[in-house]
């Protein structure tokens, strides 16, 4: 079992960030349960230390919502699906960094929100209130299929965004 000292494998938590430390020790203390000989490698960085490891300055150890662990006998496959079911009840992903070399591990942190792509028409559609202004045909016929491609576009999002999970 790790705590917030062991979670900190360099520095000490900030108090700021001590709930969420709480939170990803939490998981990983369920996973070690889980299944033992699980090894904990990783988990709040400071920003200096993050750095000196090449980790990404957007990096989740250091908002402490991040742990690197390495199930028993590093047999990833064997045991990813378990891993996986455990840190999705807490809305957290694991992304598989089983094939990094000398440094293979599991990485646990939030999962990404699905990333948002406004839909716009290619033209700015004007809309017309006073009731005297007549649309001619064509622009009547243009403002249709703007809203066709609109709606088109809106449902290949939609498709896009539910086949990502
Ligand atoms: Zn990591």
């Amino acid at each position: 079992m790790i705590t917030i000292s062991t979670f900190a494998t360099r520095d000490k938590v900030p108090a700021a960030l001590e709930a969420n430390a709480k939170m990803t020790i939490s998981i990983v203390n369920e996973i070690i349960s889980a299944i033992p000989g699980t090894q904990f490698t990783s988990g709040y960085r400071s920003a200096a230390h993050n750095k000196s490891v090449g980790g990404v300055p957007t990096s989740y150890h250091v908002k402490a919502l991040a742990a690197d662990i390495v199930p028993p006998g590093g047999q990833f496959q064997k045991y990813k699906a378990q891993i996986s079911a455990i840190v999705e009840k807490y809305g957290y992903e694991l992304i598989d960094e089983s094939t990094k070399k000398g440094a293979a591990h599991f990485h646990i942190e939030p999962a990404k929100k699905k990333k948002m792509i406004p839909v716009t028409p290619s033209e700015p559609v004007t809309v017309v209130n006073d009731p005297s202004v007549r649309l001619t045909d064509n622009q009547q016929t243009a403002g249709k299929s703007a809203m066709i491609l609109t709606v088109v576009g809106m449902i290949a999002f939609i498709v896009w965004t539910e086949t990502r999970t």
